[in-house]
């Protein structure tokens, strides 16, 4: 059975992840998407919130599950005994910064983790959630960003009813 691994802050998902997901789960049996349960950043929305969203999402593909993790990739990836770890890429931006954690997570998984990159769909290339938080907290629209139902709980956050 082929599994992998999608990892993220997905603080909140957006239709740019919805689609690496939706992708993704064409060409895995089993796809997790993984929330990183990471101390050093201040989320918007909880680990357990962040789960509930994409589980939401999620709900109509039957090889996607959701979970969280806390630690090292490589040994989530290993307890659960996938070998493959999917990341987006949008721009050459990320690049580099991918670049370096794959091959970071190759290292230290002794060879045994790999890094599948699949690029992003042009429509959505532009697409972060740093960028759907900004434009939320000024009350601006998200629609184009995200699910009808995340955007209300985004606005939520902020103070603001749905647009
Ligand atoms: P992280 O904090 O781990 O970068 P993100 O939630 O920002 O988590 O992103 C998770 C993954 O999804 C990353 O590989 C990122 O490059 C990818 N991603 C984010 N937005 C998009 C998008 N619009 N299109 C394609 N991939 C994306």
């Amino acid at each position: 059975m082929r599994k992998a691994i999608y990892p993220g802050s997905f603080d909140p998902m957006t239709y740019g992840h919805l689609d690496i997901i939706q992708r993704a789960a064409k060409i895995f049996d089993e796809l997790t998407v993984s929330v990183l349960n990471n101390k050093l950043k201040t989320p918007l929305f909880s680990v357990e919130e962040r789960v509930k969203i994409l589980q939401k999402a999620v709900a109509d593909m039957p090889n996607v599950k959701v979970e969280s993790f806390s630690g090292l990739l490589v040994d989530y990836a290993k307890s659960r005994d996938v070998p493959v770890v999917i990341r987006g890429l949008r721009a050459i931006t990320d690049f580099e910064y991918e670049l370096q954690n794959a091959q970071t997570n190759a290292k230290l998984s002794r060879g045994e983790l790999d890094t599948m990159f699949l690029t992003t769909s042009l429509e959505y290339a532009y697409l972060s959630s740093s960028s759907v938080k900004e434009i939320a907290s000024f009350n601006g629209d998200i629609s184009m960003c995200v699910p009808d139902f995340v955007a209300e709980l985004v606005y939520q956050k902020y103070g603001f009813l749905k647009k």
